[in-house]
C-alpha cells in the first residue's frame, strides 16, 4: 500500500434484508483516501452514498445492514471490517470523526455542551478533565462560537442551527481524527452558514491534517471543496476523477446529466435540464449498465453485461461501455 493512503475501500458490497426482498445498496465499491485529502462522493438521494460511509464505520447492522465477505476497508493498512464492536468505538470518534447533516442527531438534548465535549474528549484522547475542559473551549473558539466559556455551559436547543453545526465539527476535530466523514453536513443550514461551514471545514482539515469524505447530493458542495470525485448511483460506482476531470470532462452520461442540471448564472434557461426517468427498484436484479433505462446512449450490449470501472489515460475511471476502446489503448501504452 502506498504510503499516503489512509483509507482503502475495496469490492464493498452492502445489502438490506427486507420483507419485500434483498436491496443490494452498495454494490462493488472500492476507492481510496489519501492522507490531507477531500474526497467528494456525490449521487441523489438512495445511491448508496450514506450507506458506504455507515459501512465504513461499521455502523450499518444497526440499520438491518450486512456487509458481505469479500468486502475490505482499510485504516492505514488495518483491516476494519473484522474488528470488534469494542474496538470499532476507539475508532470511532478517535481516528474516524463524523458529522451527520442533523446535529441533533449526534447532540444529546439533555446533557450540556460541556459535558459531551469534556466525555468525549477524555474518552479518546486519555487526558483529564480540565485539559479536557480546555481543549473543549479551544475548539470552540477555533469553529468561531463567541464566548466559548459561557455558550459551553448551555444545552444544544440554546444553540442556532449553524451553531450546533459548529458544535459538532469542534467536536469531531477535537480528537484529532485522521479522516472525517461529512454526511450533507450543510444540507439542513441557510445558504450564507453553509457558505461558513464549508469554509470552516476547509481551514480545520489542514490544522488537524485529516482527510475528509464529503457525502452531498449537491455539485456544488464538491466543486467547493472536493479533491477527488466519486460518483455513486444506485449502490455502484459510475464515475471517478479529480474535481477538474469531473467538472471540465466528465465522461459518464450520469455525471453529464447531474452537471447539466446545475443552474448557470451565464445562461438564461427557461427550464432547468433533468435527467428523465428514474433509479431502478434494486429489488429487482438489473441486468447490464445500472443507468441503462435513463441513458441516451444506451444501446443492446448495455443491456447484457455490467460494465467494469475502466481505468483511462488520464487515470480517471469510468463504468461505461462507451470507453471500453479508450480504456484498452491506455492499458496496452
Ligand atoms: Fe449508457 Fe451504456 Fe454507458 Fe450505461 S454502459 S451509461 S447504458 S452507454
Amino acid at each position: 500500500m502506498e504510503d499516503n493512503v489512509l483509507l482503502q475501500v475495496s469490492h464493498l458490497r452492502t445489502q438490506f434484508e427486507t420483507k419485500e426482498g434483498i436491496i443490494p445498496a452498495v454494490d462493488d465499491i472500492s476507492f481510496t483516501v489519501e492522507r490531507g485529502q477531500v474526497l467528494g462522493i456525490v449521487g441523489e438521494s438512495g445511491c448508496g452514498k450514506s450507506v458506504t460511509s455507515m459501512s465504513i464505520l461499521k455502523l450499518i447492522e444497526k440499520y438491518n445492514g450486512r456487509i458481505l465477505a469479500g468486502s475490505s476497508v482499510k485504516l492505514e493498512g488495518r483491516e476494519l471490517l473484522g474488528l470488534s464492536e469494542a474496538e470499532m468505538c476507539n475508532i470511532r470518534g478517535r481516528e474516524i470523526a463524523m458529522i451527520f447533516q442533523d446535529p441533533m442527531t449526534s447532540l444529546n438534548p439533555v446533557f450540556t455542551i460541556e459535558r459531551q465535549m469534556v466525555e468525549t474528549i477524555v474518552r479518546h484522547k486519555k487526558i483529564g478533565r480540565k485539559a479536557a475542559h480546555s481543549t473543549a473551549v479551544e475548539w470552540l473558539a477555533k469553529v468561531g462560537i463567541p464566548e466559548p466559556e459561557k455558550r459551553i455551559k448551555e444545552y444544544p436547543h440554546q444553540l442556532s442551527g449553524g451553531m450546533r453545526q459548529r458544535v459538532i465539527i469542534a467536536i469531531a476535530l477535537s480528537c484529532d481524527p485522521k479522516l472525517l466523514i461529512a454526511d450533507e453536513p450543510t444540507t439542513a443550514l441557510d445558504v450564507t452558514i453553509q457558505a461558513q461551514i464549508l469554509d470552516l471545514l476547509r481551514k480545520l482539515k489542514d490544522e488537524v491534517n485529516a482527510a475528509i469524505i464529503l457525502i452531498t447530493h449537491d455539485m456544488g458542495v464538491v466543486a467547493e471543496m472536493a479533491d477527488h470525485i466519486l460518483v455513486m448511483y444506485a449502490g455502484r460506482a459510475l464515475e471517478y476523477g479529480t474535481k477538474q476531470q469531473i467538472f471540465r470532462n466528465p465522461r459518464h452520461p450520469y455525471t453529464k446529466g447531474l452537471l447539466a442540471s446545475i443552474p448557470r448564472m451565464d445562461r438564461q434557461e427557461e427550464r432547468l435540464f433533468s435527467i428523465e426517468g428514474n433509479v431502478p427498484n434494486l429489488l429487482k436484479p438489473v441486468e447490464g449498465c445500472v443507468f441503462r433505462e435513463r441513458c441516451g446512449y444506451a444501446r443492446e450490449a448495455c443491456g447484457s453485461c455490467r460494465p467494469e470501472l475502466l481505468s483511462l489515460p488520464d487515470e480517471s475511471r469510468v463504468s461505461c461501455l462507451l470507453y471500453e476502446k479508450e480504456a484498452k489503448e491506455s492499458a496496452h501504452e
